[in-house]
């Protein structure tokens, strides 16, 4: 590019999505700049560096371990020519192009920009949540409801909304019940799926019903639970606890400066992952409220590495 001290592209985030976006960004010979982020734990890689086995990205028959898929994808990005800075982004700049791009060690400017920041899984904050996160507690049915303990297993789901109802009926596959914690006395999920939950011989939904705590023995063995009208407490065995109460997506750096839908995820053109400013693009989680899968988000990072090398020819 002209001007050398501008980046051709920043990637800013180190899921799926982010070293997807370098693999192709470095193999389309524009040396992009990561941004991974050191969120998870203290380290890169993304929501996949706090789980154990992943059996359905493709490629790797027995499963593979979160950490050790992020490796790879890691190592990938770097043999293709990707800097990596394992640094936080605390601001940019979108008004002007180049566009700026912060951290507490440096300042860049770039042609172009992806942000692939993933979304946060909400948490209910439970004393022994910690204790039982990955052993018992997910917040993805569709990625942990197949493991083999839940198998035949009671299981129990908390949310009111349409995932919670899916996934109340996902899991009656594998388990044997499903309990479906509700808070108040009505669903917020469609009446369509309203109707799926409320028909199914293998779930019961217990209404008014909040969860207190956890209790097991090195994996959950059940809930503890409130009857919010009554106050009653009661435990609820349970072999696997899938929370459905939401994600927030990771954008308040991007608020004011990209368009955002009413929960704060980046709004992508339809069929593309081209964001409300030209030569921004967003892919994984933190555009996807819908699928927030891993193999969706190295699919959208493709997309938008192809993109923005697009933008950049067209550009000059
Ligand atoms: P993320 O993985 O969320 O990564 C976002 C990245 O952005 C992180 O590296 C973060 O540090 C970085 N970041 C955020 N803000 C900043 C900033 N300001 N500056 C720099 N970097 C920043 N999916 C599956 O397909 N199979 C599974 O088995 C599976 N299991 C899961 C288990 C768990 C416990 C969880 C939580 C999720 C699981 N998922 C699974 C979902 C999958 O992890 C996500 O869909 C996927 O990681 C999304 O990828 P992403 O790249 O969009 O974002």
């Amino acid at each position: 590019m002209a001007n050398p001290t501008v980046e051709n592209l920043v990637i800013i985030g180190s899921g799926p999505a982010g070293y997807t976006s370098a693999i192709y960004a470095g193999r389309a010979n524009l040396k992009p700049v990561v941004f991974e982020g050191f969120q998870a734990g203290g380290l890169p890689g993304g929501q996949l560096m706090t789980t154990t086995e992943v059996e359905n990205f493709p490629g790797f028959p027995q499963g593979i371990t979160g950490p050790e898929l992020m490796d790879q994808m890691k190592a990938q990005a770097e043999r293709w020519g990707a800097e990596l800075y394992t640094e936080d982004v605390i601001s940019v700049d979108l008004s002007q192009r180049p566009f700026t791009v912060r951290s507490d060690e440096r300042e860049i400017k770039t042609n172009s920009l992806i942000i692939a920041t993933g979304a946060t899984a909400k948490r209910l904050g439970l004393p022994s949540e910690h204790e039982f996160w990955s052993r018992g507690i997910s917040a993805c049915a569709i990625c942990d409801g197949a493991t083999p303990i839940f198998h035949g297993a009671e299981l129990a789901v908390i949310g009111a909304g349409d995932s919670a109802a899916e996934e109340s009926i996902y899991l009656t596959k594998y388990g044997s019940k499903v309990n479906l914690l509700v808070r108040s006395d009505t669903m917020r999920a469609s009446k369509a799926m309203q109707d799926r939950v409320l028909s199914n011989p293998k779930i019961q939904v217990h209404w008014n019903t909040e969860a207190v705590d956890i209790f097991g023995d090195g994996h959950m063995t059940g809930v503890k639970i409130r009857n919010n009208q009554t106050n009653e407490e009661s435990e609820l065995q349970a072999k696997g606890l899938f929370y459905a109460i939401g994600h927030t997506p990771n954008t308040s750096l991007f608020t004011g400066q990209l368009e955002l839908d009413e929960v704060g995820y980046i709004v992508t053109k339809h069929g593309t992952v081209e964001t409300s400013v030209e030569g921004v693009f967003a892919a994984g989680d933190v555009q996807d409220h819908e699928f927030r899968q891993a193999i969706t988000a190295a699919g959208t990072g493709c997309m938008a590495a192809m993109l923005a090398e697009r933008w950049l020819s067209s550009t000059g």
